[in-house]
């Protein structure tokens, strides 16, 4: 399959596609090679990632390239995402003071533990605006936890993947703990329905991870599957202007608005023109080819400007407007700019679906009762953010949102390790959380050991 590069539209690699067979192969290969990580001390498995921190670190630079070249973001994204995936790797470093068991004398002589042990083989299936640090929620926590894990990357940023998988093995990785099969809805439904996988986590869409969850759970794998957003900034009157403004317009734009955490709404409670110019005046500052990447695909940059232009024939006002923008010299490239959408109403197809670009829809309310009904009211449950100088306000809008992810004067609320990442309602199926201290539960399995060795110390029915 032909790898195109969304900056100038030219192809720029081929990737062979993995089909059952090379699925079958990864899954048996894993799973002899599974028995013995799993056997191999935590405290040893740990030392790969040690090695394989470094290794990142050192090609940095080279990786943040070829992330550019495949999913077009900007350089600066790209090293964004790189240190991320080094963090993520120092969380799973640390895993052996994590998961250090419990142990209690329950009764006279008799002693219960609890140990963590991995669930075997699992697959991990990811989306393409993140195609470094999202395989790296899994990838490290899963084979730090003993598993063999199988990654089917998006089928339209494959490349970075493989350098991951290469630096992986530098790292010494044993041979078949982490496998890549290549593909799309076909494999992703082999990887649902093959008996030796136990566990399936997926990040994508909505629409996908409710077929994914379905599937591989009535195939009795545990699944965790996260999906879509829409992300709700809810502004007060009191809200510091320039930190608000260069806040939501980072958050709307950056990684051109293909974030499940971007900012993709803000919805204003009373008078806050002046916060809203401040947004228009830093969108205005973000140039599409400079400091604004492109977006994945030609059908994406369509998409989103019909999202706009739909918004503007529903009587909307576009007081920064995108479409149609061009980058010198990459005329081919699929660049959308900044776009602020304004006179939202709640029922529009911009306030209610995720576009997933860099565009923000402004709707305007009465009350905070008001605006919090519109943030419940979607369907979605990634993130929200309340931008105000009130400790009570914001205290009150952390507890009235329907979302897992709050904000509070921040627009890409993102729990940085080792506090866990994952939305609710629609933006997440399954129990749990699939980065940090939640991830533990995730991958393993808990084995409860109860021993008793001298008899003489009997005083209960139990001991
Ligand atoms: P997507 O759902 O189209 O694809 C995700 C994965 O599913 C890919 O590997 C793809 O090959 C596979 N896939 C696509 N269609 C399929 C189908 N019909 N059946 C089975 N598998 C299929 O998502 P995307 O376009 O790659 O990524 C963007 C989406 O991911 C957005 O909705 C974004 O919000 C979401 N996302 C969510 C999070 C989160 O943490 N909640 C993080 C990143 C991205």
């Amino acid at each position: 399959m032909d790898v195109v590069s969304p900056l100038d539209g030219s192809v720029i690699a081929k990737v062979g596609l993995s089909d059952t067979n090379d699925l079958n192969q990864a899954v048996k290969f894993a799973k002899l090679a599974q028995k013995q990580w799993e056997k191999t001390p935590v405290k040893e498995r740990v030392q790969v990632f040690f090695r394989y921190k470094r290794l990142l670190e050192k090609n940095s630079k080279e990786l943040s390239e070829l992330i550019v070249e495949e999913c077009g973001k900007t350089f600066g994204e790209a090293m964004a995402e790189i240190e991320k995936a080094i963090e993520l790797t120092e969380f799973a470093c640390s895993m052996p003071q994590l998961i250090a068991g419990e142990t209690l004398e329950v009764s006279k002589g008799v002693e219960c533990s609890i140990e963590h042990w991995p669930l075997g083989v699992v697959a991990s299936i990811v989306p393409f605006n993140f195609p470094c640090m999202v395989p790296h929620w899994t990838i490290c926590n899963a084979i730090v936890l003993g598993n063999a894990m199988i990654i089917k990357p998006s089928e339209v940023v494959p490349i970075s993947c493989q350098r991951v998988a290469s630096l992986l093995k530098e790292a010494g990785l044993p041979a078949g703990i982490f496998s890549i099969v290549n593909g799309d809805k076909e494999m992703v439904e082999a990887i649902c329905d093959h008996p030796g996988i136990n566990a399936v986590s997926f990040v994508g869409s909505t629409k996908v991870a409710k077929l994914v969850y379905a599937r591989a759970s009535s195939n009795f794998k545990r699944v965790l599957a996260l999906g879509g957003a829409k992300n709700h900034l809810i502004v007060l009157p009191d809200a510091h202007p320039e930190m608000t403004g260069s806040n939501i317009a980072a958050s709307m734009t950056g990684c051109a608005g293909q974030r499940c955490m971007a900012a993709s709404v803000m919805v204003v409670v009373g008078k806050a023109d002046h916060i809203i110019e401040k947004v228009c005046w830093e969108a205005r500052k973000i140039v599409p080819g400079k400091n604004l990447g492109a977006v994945i695909s030609r059908q994406a940059k369509e998409r989103i400007e019909r999202y706009i232009t739909e918004a503007e024939k529903q009587g909307a006002k576009i007081i920064v407007d995108g479409r149609g923008a061009k980058v010198e010299g990459k005329e081919n490239g699929y660049y959308v700019g900044p776009t602020v959408i304004d006179f939202v109403k709640p029922e529009m197809a911009v306030a209610r679906e995720e576009i997933f670009g860099p565009v923000i829809s402004i709707i305007h309310t009465e009350s905070l009762d008001e605006a919090m009904k519109i943030e419940n009211d979607n369907p979605y449950g990634n993130a929200a953010a309340v931008f105000t100088q009130s400790g009570g306000l914001a205290r009150q809008v952390m507890e009235m949102a329907s979302a897992g992810m709050i904000g509070v004067n921040i627009g890409v609320p993102v729990p940085r390790e080792p506090f866990s990442f994952g939305g609710w309602n629609e933006s997440k199926f399954g129990t749990g959380d699939l980065t940090g201290k939640s991830s533990i539960e995730f991958w393993t399995r808990l084995k409860k050991i109860t021993v008793k060795w001298n008899p003489e110390s009997r005083t209960n029915w139990m001991s």
